[in-house]
Protein backbone atom coordinates (compact mmCIF):
# COMPACT_ATOMS: atom_id res chain seq x y z
CA UNK A 1 0.00 0.00 0.00
CA UNK A 2 1.42 3.55 -0.57
CA UNK A 3 0.64 6.19 1.76
CA UNK A 4 1.26 9.45 0.46
CA UNK A 5 0.01 12.05 2.95
CA UNK A 6 2.28 12.17 5.65
CA UNK A 7 -0.16 12.83 8.59
CA UNK A 8 -2.52 9.76 7.38
CA UNK A 9 1.05 7.81 7.34
CA UNK A 10 2.11 8.45 10.68
CA UNK A 11 -1.22 8.00 12.55
CA UNK A 12 -1.60 4.52 10.05
CA UNK A 13 1.96 3.22 11.67
CA UNK A 14 1.39 4.48 15.24
CA UNK A 15 -1.67 2.83 14.65
CA UNK A 16 -0.41 -0.60 13.58
CA UNK A 17 2.15 -0.52 16.21
CA UNK A 18 -0.20 -0.27 19.07
CA UNK A 19 -2.18 -2.85 17.80
CA UNK A 20 0.69 -5.75 16.52
CA UNK A 21 3.17 -4.23 18.98
CA UNK A 22 5.67 -4.04 16.27
CA UNK A 23 6.45 -2.63 12.75
CA UNK A 24 8.97 -3.32 9.78
CA UNK A 25 12.15 -1.79 10.84
CA UNK A 26 12.12 0.86 7.83
CA UNK A 27 8.64 2.41 9.03
CA UNK A 28 10.12 2.62 12.66
CA UNK A 29 12.88 4.74 10.57
CA UNK A 30 10.31 6.73 9.14
CA UNK A 31 7.95 7.21 11.79
CA UNK A 32 11.27 8.60 13.83
CA UNK A 33 12.36 10.61 11.19
CA UNK A 34 8.94 11.96 10.26
CA UNK A 35 6.86 12.41 13.15
CA UNK A 36 4.93 15.33 13.53
CA UNK A 37 4.51 17.00 17.37
CA UNK A 38 0.58 16.64 16.80
CA UNK A 39 1.05 12.97 15.84
CA UNK A 40 3.96 12.33 18.90
CA UNK A 41 0.51 13.17 21.03
CA UNK A 42 -1.54 10.57 19.53
CA UNK A 43 1.56 7.94 20.03
CA UNK A 44 2.02 9.24 23.75
CA UNK A 45 -1.05 8.96 24.48
CA UNK A 46 -1.25 5.07 23.44
CA UNK A 47 2.09 3.93 24.62
CA UNK A 48 0.59 5.37 28.26
CA UNK A 49 -2.89 3.43 27.38
CA UNK A 50 -0.52 0.25 26.67
CA UNK A 51 1.44 0.89 30.15
CA UNK A 52 -2.26 1.16 31.60
CA UNK A 53 -3.42 -2.13 29.88
CA UNK A 54 -0.74 -4.31 31.51
CA UNK A 55 0.10 -2.49 34.80
CA UNK A 56 -2.58 -0.14 35.33
CA UNK A 57 -1.73 3.44 36.89
CA UNK A 58 0.74 2.19 39.03
CA UNK A 59 4.65 3.03 39.96
CA UNK A 60 6.84 0.68 41.30
CA UNK A 61 9.28 1.84 43.81
CA UNK A 62 12.92 0.00 43.57
CA UNK A 63 15.61 0.98 46.88
CA UNK A 64 18.79 1.77 44.72
CA UNK A 65 21.72 1.18 46.68
CA UNK A 66 25.03 2.23 45.04
CA UNK A 67 27.45 0.40 46.79
CA UNK A 68 30.83 0.53 44.94
CA UNK A 69 31.99 2.95 42.74
CA UNK A 70 35.36 1.23 41.79
CA UNK A 71 35.45 -0.41 38.64
CA UNK A 72 38.32 -1.36 36.49
CA UNK A 73 36.45 -0.70 32.75
CA UNK A 74 36.94 1.96 30.97
CA UNK A 75 33.56 3.03 29.68
CA UNK A 76 34.70 6.47 27.78
CA UNK A 77 31.02 7.96 28.85
CA UNK A 78 30.98 6.86 32.75
CA UNK A 79 32.47 9.36 35.56
CA UNK A 80 33.29 6.53 37.35
CA UNK A 81 35.24 4.99 34.55
CA UNK A 82 38.57 2.87 36.23
CA UNK A 83 40.90 6.06 34.16
CA UNK A 84 39.45 8.82 36.19
CA UNK A 85 41.80 9.61 39.02
CA UNK A 86 39.23 12.53 40.45
CA UNK A 87 36.66 10.49 41.98
CA UNK A 88 36.72 9.41 45.58
CA UNK A 89 36.28 5.68 45.83
CA UNK A 90 34.47 4.26 48.36
CA UNK A 91 32.66 0.38 49.08
CA UNK A 92 30.27 -0.31 51.23
CA UNK A 93 30.53 -2.74 53.39
CA UNK A 94 28.37 -5.68 53.96
CA UNK A 95 26.66 -4.95 57.59
CA UNK A 96 26.05 -1.30 55.68
CA UNK A 97 24.84 -3.20 52.69
CA UNK A 98 22.44 -5.30 55.01
CA UNK A 99 21.81 -2.04 57.54
CA UNK A 100 20.49 0.03 54.58
CA UNK A 101 18.08 -2.76 52.76
CA UNK A 102 16.84 -2.99 56.91
CA UNK A 103 15.97 0.87 56.68
CA UNK A 104 14.79 0.52 53.28
CA UNK A 105 12.22 -2.21 53.97
CA UNK A 106 11.01 -0.58 56.99
CA UNK A 107 10.42 2.30 54.87
CA UNK A 108 7.80 -0.09 52.97
CA UNK A 109 10.40 -1.17 50.12
CA UNK A 110 10.21 -4.71 48.31
CA UNK A 111 12.97 -4.43 45.95
CA UNK A 112 16.52 -4.06 46.36
CA UNK A 113 18.82 -2.76 43.51
CA UNK A 114 22.54 -3.51 44.05
CA UNK A 115 24.50 -0.98 41.58
CA UNK A 116 28.09 -0.77 41.47
CA UNK A 117 30.86 -0.47 38.87
CA UNK A 118 32.68 -3.56 37.80
CA UNK A 119 34.68 -3.84 41.18
CA UNK A 120 37.33 -7.14 41.37
CA UNK A 121 36.64 -6.90 45.22
CA UNK A 122 33.30 -8.06 45.10
CA UNK A 123 33.91 -11.37 43.90
CA UNK A 124 31.84 -14.40 43.70
CA UNK A 125 31.37 -15.58 47.07
CA UNK A 126 31.31 -12.12 48.34
CA UNK A 127 28.14 -11.35 46.57
CA UNK A 128 26.37 -14.67 47.42
CA UNK A 129 27.27 -13.84 50.78
CA UNK A 130 25.57 -10.23 50.59
CA UNK A 131 22.79 -11.97 48.61
CA UNK A 132 21.83 -14.72 50.56
CA UNK A 133 21.81 -12.56 53.84
CA UNK A 134 19.72 -9.98 52.14
CA UNK A 135 17.63 -12.23 51.24
CA UNK A 136 17.81 -14.12 54.66
CA UNK A 137 16.56 -11.11 57.09
CA UNK A 138 13.80 -9.92 54.26
CA UNK A 139 12.20 -13.32 52.58
CA UNK A 140 9.68 -12.33 50.05
CA UNK A 141 12.05 -9.26 48.81
CA UNK A 142 13.23 -9.49 45.06
CA UNK A 143 16.94 -8.25 44.60
CA UNK A 144 18.08 -7.06 41.73
CA UNK A 145 21.57 -6.67 40.97
CA UNK A 146 23.82 -4.12 38.44
CA UNK A 147 27.53 -5.06 38.62
CA UNK A 148 28.55 -5.55 34.70
CA UNK A 149 29.65 -8.33 32.83
CA UNK A 150 30.29 -11.61 34.79
CA UNK A 151 30.92 -15.16 33.77
CA UNK A 152 27.95 -17.89 32.87
CA UNK A 153 29.11 -19.41 36.23
CA UNK A 154 28.97 -15.92 38.37
CA UNK A 155 25.51 -15.26 37.53
CA UNK A 156 24.62 -19.05 38.15
CA UNK A 157 25.90 -18.42 42.09
CA UNK A 158 24.24 -15.19 42.35
CA UNK A 159 20.75 -16.67 40.82
CA UNK A 160 21.22 -19.97 43.36
CA UNK A 161 22.37 -17.30 46.27
CA UNK A 162 18.68 -15.40 45.77
CA UNK A 163 19.27 -12.70 43.20
CA UNK A 164 16.02 -12.16 41.38
CA UNK A 165 17.29 -9.54 38.31
CA UNK A 166 20.12 -8.17 36.77
CA UNK A 167 20.54 -5.46 34.66
CA UNK A 168 23.28 -5.02 32.49
CA UNK A 169 22.38 -2.19 29.53
CA UNK A 170 23.69 -3.24 26.43
CA UNK A 171 24.48 0.36 25.36
CA UNK A 172 24.54 0.20 21.44
CA UNK A 173 23.79 -2.37 18.76
CA UNK A 174 26.02 -0.04 16.61
CA UNK A 175 29.30 -2.40 16.68
CA UNK A 176 31.57 0.25 15.89
CA UNK A 177 30.50 3.07 18.19
CA UNK A 178 30.48 0.19 21.10
CA UNK A 179 34.31 -0.53 20.45
CA UNK A 180 34.95 3.10 19.82
CA UNK A 181 33.42 3.50 23.67
CA UNK A 182 34.82 0.69 25.26
CA UNK A 183 38.07 0.12 23.92
CA UNK A 184 39.06 -3.41 25.75
CA UNK A 185 35.55 -5.02 25.44
CA UNK A 186 33.19 -5.95 22.69
CA UNK A 187 30.07 -6.03 21.95
CA UNK A 188 29.60 -10.02 21.34
CA UNK A 189 30.83 -10.18 25.01
CA UNK A 190 27.95 -7.83 26.48
CA UNK A 191 25.07 -10.08 24.11
CA UNK A 192 26.53 -13.28 25.12
CA UNK A 193 25.86 -11.64 29.24
CA UNK A 194 22.79 -11.06 28.26
CA UNK A 195 21.72 -14.21 26.78
CA UNK A 196 23.37 -16.01 29.40
CA UNK A 197 21.18 -14.31 32.32
CA UNK A 198 18.04 -14.96 30.04
CA UNK A 199 19.31 -18.65 29.95
CA UNK A 200 18.97 -18.48 33.82
CA UNK A 201 15.75 -17.26 34.09
CA UNK A 202 16.62 -13.90 35.85
CA UNK A 203 14.53 -11.07 35.25
CA UNK A 204 16.77 -9.20 32.74
CA UNK A 205 17.01 -5.84 31.90
CA UNK A 206 18.68 -4.15 28.72
CA UNK A 207 18.63 -0.64 27.50
CA UNK A 208 20.81 2.06 25.32
CA UNK A 209 21.69 5.62 25.48
CA UNK A 210 19.88 8.29 24.10
CA UNK A 211 21.52 10.93 21.66
CA UNK A 212 25.03 8.82 21.86
CA UNK A 213 28.20 10.33 19.51
CA UNK A 214 26.14 11.32 16.57
CA UNK A 215 23.50 8.70 16.89
CA UNK A 216 21.62 7.75 14.29
CA UNK A 217 18.18 6.66 13.36
CA UNK A 218 19.60 3.24 11.84
CA UNK A 219 21.45 3.04 15.70
CA UNK A 220 18.08 3.86 16.90
CA UNK A 221 15.96 1.14 15.50
CA UNK A 222 18.97 -1.03 15.87
CA UNK A 223 18.62 -0.97 19.61
CA UNK A 224 15.01 -1.24 19.52
CA UNK A 225 15.13 -4.49 16.90
CA UNK A 226 17.61 -6.12 19.59
CA UNK A 227 14.51 -5.19 22.76
CA UNK A 228 12.43 -7.06 20.58
CA UNK A 229 13.95 -9.43 19.70
CA UNK A 230 15.71 -10.13 23.34
CA UNK A 231 12.77 -10.04 25.48
CA UNK A 232 14.21 -8.72 28.26
CA UNK A 233 11.52 -7.77 31.36
CA UNK A 234 13.34 -4.15 32.10
CA UNK A 235 14.63 -1.94 29.85
CA UNK A 236 16.66 1.46 30.69
CA UNK A 237 16.84 4.10 28.84
CA UNK A 238 18.23 7.48 29.22
CA UNK A 239 19.65 10.48 27.46
CA UNK A 240 23.33 10.83 27.71
CA UNK A 241 24.47 13.53 30.00
CA UNK A 242 28.20 14.28 29.25
CA UNK A 243 30.97 14.10 32.55
CA UNK A 244 33.40 16.27 32.93
CA UNK A 245 36.54 13.91 33.72
CA UNK A 246 35.85 11.94 30.59
CA UNK A 247 36.81 11.73 26.67
CA UNK A 248 33.16 12.69 26.28
CA UNK A 249 32.95 15.90 28.03
CA UNK A 250 32.65 18.37 24.69
CA UNK A 251 29.65 16.30 23.32
CA UNK A 252 26.13 17.07 23.25
CA UNK A 253 24.00 15.47 25.65
CA UNK A 254 20.77 13.36 24.44
CA UNK A 255 17.79 15.58 24.47
CA UNK A 256 14.57 15.01 26.69
CA UNK A 257 12.18 14.69 23.07
CA UNK A 258 14.26 12.10 21.73
CA UNK A 259 14.21 10.38 24.40
CA UNK A 260 10.24 10.52 25.46
CA UNK A 261 9.79 9.17 21.95
CA UNK A 262 12.13 5.90 22.18
CA UNK A 263 10.68 5.38 25.83
CA UNK A 264 7.06 5.49 24.06
CA UNK A 265 8.52 3.30 21.22
CA UNK A 266 9.85 0.73 23.76
CA UNK A 267 6.57 0.43 25.42
CA UNK A 268 4.40 -0.50 22.31
CA UNK A 269 7.52 -3.11 21.28
CA UNK A 270 7.38 -4.53 24.30
CA UNK A 271 3.82 -3.71 26.06
CA UNK A 272 4.69 -5.49 29.43
CA UNK A 273 7.87 -4.55 29.75
CA UNK A 274 9.20 -2.37 33.49
CA UNK A 275 10.29 0.91 31.96
CA UNK A 276 11.98 2.95 34.27
CA UNK A 277 11.53 7.16 34.33
CA UNK A 278 15.65 7.52 34.93
CA UNK A 279 17.19 9.59 37.47
CA UNK A 280 18.83 10.94 33.66
CA UNK A 281 15.69 11.90 32.56
CA UNK A 282 14.97 14.01 35.48
CA UNK A 283 18.28 15.39 35.00
CA UNK A 284 18.16 16.88 31.86
CA UNK A 285 14.52 18.00 32.34
CA UNK A 286 12.90 18.80 36.00
CA UNK A 287 9.57 17.79 34.92
CA UNK A 288 11.20 14.36 33.43
CA UNK A 289 9.69 12.08 35.77
CA UNK A 290 6.49 13.14 34.97
CA UNK A 291 6.96 13.27 31.38
CA UNK A 292 8.66 9.92 31.26
CA UNK A 293 5.60 8.64 33.21
CA UNK A 294 3.14 10.05 31.61
CA UNK A 295 4.52 8.32 27.93
CA UNK A 296 4.62 5.15 29.47
CA UNK A 297 6.99 4.25 31.88
CA UNK A 298 5.89 2.46 35.53
CA UNK A 299 8.89 2.01 37.94
CA UNK A 300 11.10 4.37 39.96
CA UNK A 301 14.07 3.51 41.47
CA UNK A 302 14.37 6.45 44.41
CA UNK A 303 18.27 6.09 46.13
CA UNK A 304 18.75 4.90 49.17
CA UNK A 305 22.40 4.79 49.45
CA UNK A 306 23.90 6.51 52.76
CA UNK A 307 24.52 9.81 51.64
CA UNK A 308 27.82 10.28 52.28
CA UNK A 309 28.74 7.53 49.24
CA UNK A 310 25.70 8.55 47.49
CA UNK A 311 27.70 12.04 45.86
CA UNK A 312 30.23 9.83 44.90
CA UNK A 313 28.41 8.04 42.56
CA UNK A 314 28.67 10.38 39.51
CA UNK A 315 28.48 8.66 35.95
CA UNK A 316 27.28 11.86 34.85
CA UNK A 317 27.34 15.59 35.26
CA UNK A 318 24.82 17.03 37.84
CA UNK A 319 23.40 14.14 38.08
CA UNK A 320 20.20 14.53 41.00
CA UNK A 321 21.02 13.07 44.50
CA UNK A 322 18.14 13.93 46.68
CA UNK A 323 16.81 9.91 47.41
CA UNK A 324 14.59 8.27 50.01
CA UNK A 325 16.46 7.72 52.64
CA UNK A 326 13.45 8.60 55.03
CA UNK A 327 10.10 8.30 55.69
CA UNK A 328 9.17 11.96 54.77
CA UNK A 329 11.11 11.58 51.58
CA UNK A 330 9.30 8.74 50.78
CA UNK A 331 5.76 10.04 51.39
CA UNK A 332 7.11 13.24 49.23
CA UNK A 333 6.94 10.74 46.22
CA UNK A 334 4.15 9.25 46.60
CA UNK A 335 2.37 12.75 46.71
CA UNK A 336 4.42 14.09 44.01
CA UNK A 337 2.93 10.51 42.01
CA UNK A 338 -0.24 11.25 43.38
CA UNK A 339 -0.39 14.94 41.64
CA UNK A 340 0.52 13.41 38.14
CA UNK A 341 -2.52 10.28 38.43
CA UNK A 342 -0.15 7.86 39.45
CA UNK A 343 -0.09 4.90 42.33
CA UNK A 344 3.11 4.20 43.99
CA UNK A 345 3.03 0.25 44.20
CA UNK A 346 6.06 -0.50 46.78
CA UNK A 347 5.27 -4.43 46.21
CA UNK A 348 8.02 -6.32 44.34
CA UNK A 349 6.34 -5.41 41.13
CA UNK A 350 7.60 -8.54 39.16
CA UNK A 351 7.26 -8.45 35.59
CA UNK A 352 4.44 -9.88 33.67
CA UNK A 353 6.10 -11.12 30.91
CA UNK A 354 7.45 -14.06 33.26
CA UNK A 355 3.94 -14.66 34.63
S1 LIG B 1 29.42 2.30 32.82
FE1 LIG B 1 29.54 0.71 34.39
S2 LIG B 1 31.15 -0.67 33.67
FE2 LIG B 1 31.38 1.23 32.51
S3 LIG B 1 32.90 2.42 33.65
FE3 LIG B 1 30.85 3.04 34.39
S4 LIG B 1 30.42 1.77 36.16
FE4 LIG B 1 32.13 0.84 35.02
Amino acid sequence: MILKNKSFKENYLIEKLFLKNDLDDDELIWLIDNISEEAKKYLFSLSRKTADSVYSNRVYLRALIEFTNYCKRECMYCGINHYNKNVKRYRISKEEILLTCSKASDLGFKTFVLQGGEDPYFKDEIMVDIISSIKKSNPNCAITISVGERSFESYKLMKMAGADRYLLRHETMNKDLYKLLHKFSNLESRIECLKNLKKLKFQTGAGFMVGLLNYKTCDYVRDLRFLKTLKPEMVGVGPFISHKDTFLRNFKNGDISTTLLMLSLIRLLLPKVLLPATTAVSTIDPNGRKRALDVGCNVIMPNVTPCIQRKEYNLYDNKKITGAESAFEIEKIKKELESYGYICDMSRGDSKMTI
